[in-house]
């Protein structure tokens, strides 16, 4: 069985990615099952889906502790200690990456010793379908060209995937260049199929143990949660505002959903940046265009590694 774990944040398509891989297993011929997990659904906020691919019956259930192949839809979640994308990723699994830093570098930075692609699949979403959101369909076509699935099988994946969540043909189709784009050069990769857990004797239903809410959701209630969870590295592209353009009316201020706009005793509006979390609601909503949306790229010195 091969192991996929996708990370990404809520509004990136990472849950649309995981169904793609897994439709496109199917098409194949194998098995697959896919499960996304996210709390409360908030833009922005991380998330993690699981597929698993096999040519048996898949008796596993849940977040996936040791994947085969991981793929980050954005850079910043590898230093965010409480999402930790890389964990139980073995030196000869896969990696995959959005990010605008290099291939060495990310290299460098993850210190992983395996097979790795890193391209800047954003930059290349905005410029082959004019959104962000485009990354879905670029990346799950890369996870895919990485996992040897065929490329007939990952067409008619993201067409019936991208038309299940309401896109438009027009859409779809910007899409599937997209993801050939976004697949040309990538190798398949050699992972290490280690073997189905082996259902338990005389019976093929697995029983989920019933867990309370505290259990089951502790970076929701545990009490020092707050200070770990400052959203302001769930940024992807950060809200600036030109105070030239500015006239005071309080749109930003009054739409934020995080409360990161604070006004002063002048009544000009002032981002916080430990708290914004990047959703881009106040550039929408801000009547006069005074808010640019800037892409983050955070600097990383060469001897910091993500773990
Ligand atoms: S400041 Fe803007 S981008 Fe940041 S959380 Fe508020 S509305 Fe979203
Ligand atoms: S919405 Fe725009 S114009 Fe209004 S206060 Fe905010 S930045 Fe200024």
């Amino acid at each position: 069985m091969i192991r996929v774990r996708f990370h990404g944040r809520g509004g990136q398509g990472m849950k649309t990615a995981s169904r793609i891989v897994g439709t496109a297993a199917l098409l194949d011929g194998f098995i697959a099952q896919d499960s996304p997990v996210y709390g409360a659904e908030r833009r922005g906020a991380p998330m993690v889906a699981s597929v698993r691919i096999a040519e048996a019956p898949i008796f596993e259930r849940g977040v996936i502790p040791a994947p085969d192949l991981v793929v980050v839809a954005d850079d910043t979640l590898l230093d965010d200690p409480a999402v930790q994308p890389l964990a139980g990723l073995p030196p000869t699994g896969g990696l995959l990456m959005a990010t605008a830093h290099s291939e060495e570098e990310a290299r460098r930075h993850t210190g992983h010793p395996g097979a790795l692609v890193a391209r800047d699949f954003l930059t290349l979403a905005l410029e082959q379908v004019g959104s962000a959101a485009g990354v879905s369909a670029a990346l799950a076509s890369a996870a895919c060209a990485m996992l040897g699935l065929s490329g007939p099988a990952v067409v008619a994946a993201i067409g019936t995937e991208l038309e299940a969540i309401g896109l438009s043909p027009d859409s779809i189709r910007a899409n599937l260049r997209l993801a050939e784009s976004a697949r040309a050069g990538i190798q398949r990769v050699e992972l290490p199929v280690r073997s189905l857990a082996a259902p338990r004797a005389g019976s093929p239903v697995v029983d989920v143990a019933y867990a309370p809410p505290e259990v089951g959701t502790p970076s929701v209630t545990a009490r020092p949660n707050t200070p770990l969870r400052r959203t302001g590295n769930w940024r992807v592209f950060r809200p600036v505002i030109d105070p030239a353009k500015c006239t005071q009316c309080w749109v930003c201020f009054v739409r934020c959903p995080e409360g990161a706009i604070e006004l002063d005793a002048e009544e000009n509006p002032h981002l916080d940046y430990e708290v914004c979390k990047g959703c881009l609601i106040c550039v929408e909503e801000c009547p006069t265009g005074a808010i640019a949306k800037v892409r983050e790229m955070r600097e990383w010195a060469p001897s910091e590694v993500t773990r």
